[in-house]
């Protein structure tokens, strides 16, 4: 005893004429069913949906035919070759189709394609080519492109694979369609960048761009071992809008790419930006060339609090048997004061006070032995790195009270997490990958995509009808 299912299509032509073409079957056993024969399994269901889409994509190919067979200029009935065997990969699985070939019409001397321009002569042609440009189609491009810009390329392969049920799917591949739609993505932003209107309607009223560099291994074969790769992000009234990057080491091509990334927040050139970055100058100046209203530099607080801490985590330190030497505690009071002074933007009496801490600390390491000498000293050296650290930057020392009630930010921690989030995280340097410099670029152009959640969007763009109904 068992049940026995049988999966038809029906095929509509356009001259009224159904067809009825048998997909496949499934069988259970009843009476000594086990859990697993409990509804479809997933091979079953894949094999039927291969089924599925053989049969549409063939008869696609009949119908396309039938449609393009008479000559586009004459209008003379053109006559197949042969059939030809082609292999295409599909979201759902790998297919096997027929293929015609036409022969040629003679009706011109030199043959035009659909939209009119000179194509080589040729003896047969393909028309169905037009459909079928590459051997992958869109939907499992898109797939390959997604999990490309996730993970490495290896592993992108191997989940894509399972996915589908495309079985030979290389990382090489799943390289090219990563690399293939971010060039395209890059054209588009590139024509944007260099287009005059912002792509929004609405004007931003303040943008707030993190930008930061880090340096990627090179491939052998390229010119250089080491290079540069930008990446930012822009807010758009506190809202995380648009990320950006750029690998080739092109000044102008990363200007157009921040310029784009800007026009999608819809930045006219009177809104004021505000830069983010860990003080490099360079970064800055990037920006500063696209926009004419940038807001003053300033000062990270990150790294100023970061060296703050590194003074109070050994000048606060006790020892449980020592009695504590006294000027300790008024140095507190002192490190109290300089964090004061630094966070209400008073470059000069920070300066002042640490350089008394310091000279204060550096006598009581020379006075004492035991636990609290060595103590001292390194709370010497600690201040004397905050000393040179301020002394260098007193210039773009701001009053970070006022700057953070403005709304500014003041600290660098959206730059690193765009580094952390946009390339560390896919191109890790302590999985020692290498990468050629076209490679990571365009990479990097799928994978903003991805992050921003437009990836689709590209591939709309690429492919109409990509993905609808
Ligand atoms: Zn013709």
């Amino acid at each position: 005893m068992s049940l026995r299912w049988t999966l038809c299509l029906q095929c509509h032509a356009d001259d009224g004429r159904v067809e009825t073409i048998q997909l496949g079957t499934v069988e259970r056993p009843t009476g000594n069913a086990e859990p697993a024969d409990f509804g479809l399994s997933l091979r079953e269901l894949r094999r039927l949906a291969l089924a599925l889409q053989q049969t549409v994509a063939q008869q696609q190919i009949y119908a396309y035919d039938r449609a393009k067979r008479r000559c586009p200029h004459c209008g003379a009935y053109r006559r197949i070759k042969d059939w030809r065997p082609r292999t295409f990969d599909t979201a759902l699985g790998t297919i096997h189709v027929r293929v015609p070939r036409v022969v040629a019409c003679m009706c011109l001397p030199e043959p035009l394609d659909e939209n009119g321009d000179i194509e080589d002569y040729r003896e047969t042609l393909c028309p169905i080519e037009r459909l079928l440009p590459s051997r992958t189609t869109p939907e499992l491009a898109y797939l390959c492109a997604r999990h490309g810009a996730t993970g490495s390329y290896r592993s992108a392969a191997a989940v894509v694979s399972a996915l589908t049920s495309v079985s030979c799917l290389s990382h090489m591949r799943v390289r090219r369609e990563t690399i293939k739609i971010g060039e395209y993505i890059e054209d588009r932003q590139f024509a944007l960048g260099w287009g005059s209107d912002p792509q929004c309607e609405e004007r931003a009223k303040s943008l707030s761009m993190a930008i930061d560099s880090t340096v990627l291994t090179a491939y052998p074969f390229e010119e250089i071992s080491k290079f540069e790769v930008i990446a930012g992000r822009i807010e758009r009234e506190g809202r995380m809008t648009r990320r950006f990057a750029c690998a080739i080491p092109h000044r102008t091509l990363a200007r157009v790419l921040v310029s784009a990334a800007l026009k999608q927040c819809g930045w006219p050139p009177s809104t004021f930006v505000d830069v983010v970055n860990d003080g490099a100058s360079g970064m800055r100046s990037l920006v500063t060339q696209i926009a004419p209203r940038v807001a003053s530099p300033m000062l990270d607080w990150f790294h100023l609090a970061m060296k703050l801490h590194a003074i109070r985590s050994s000048l606060f330190s006790h020892h449980y048997f020592l009695p504590r030497p006294e000027i300790f505690s008024r140095c507190e009071k002192i490190w109290r004061k300089i964090r004061e002074a630094l966070w209400r933007g008073r470059a000069a009496i920070g300066i002042e006070l640490t350089r008394t801490l310091a000279a204060s600390m550096k006598e009581e390491a020379l006075k004492r032995e035991s636990f609290y000498g060595p103590t001292a000293a390194t709370t010497f050296g600690a201040a004397n790195r905050l000393l040179d650290f301020l002394q260098h930057n007193a210039a773009i020392l701001v009053d970070y009270a006022r700057a953070r009630r403005a709304g500014r930010r003041i600290s660098t921690a959206p730059a690193e997490s765009v580094m952390n989030h946009l390339i560390n995280r896919r191109m890790s340097k302590r999985q020692q990958m290498r990468w050629s410099i076209n490679g990571a670029h365009y990479l990097l152009q799928a994978r903003v995509e991805l992050l921003d959640g437009k990836l689709e969007e590209q591939f709309i763009y690429k492919y109409p009808h990509f993905r609808s109904p």
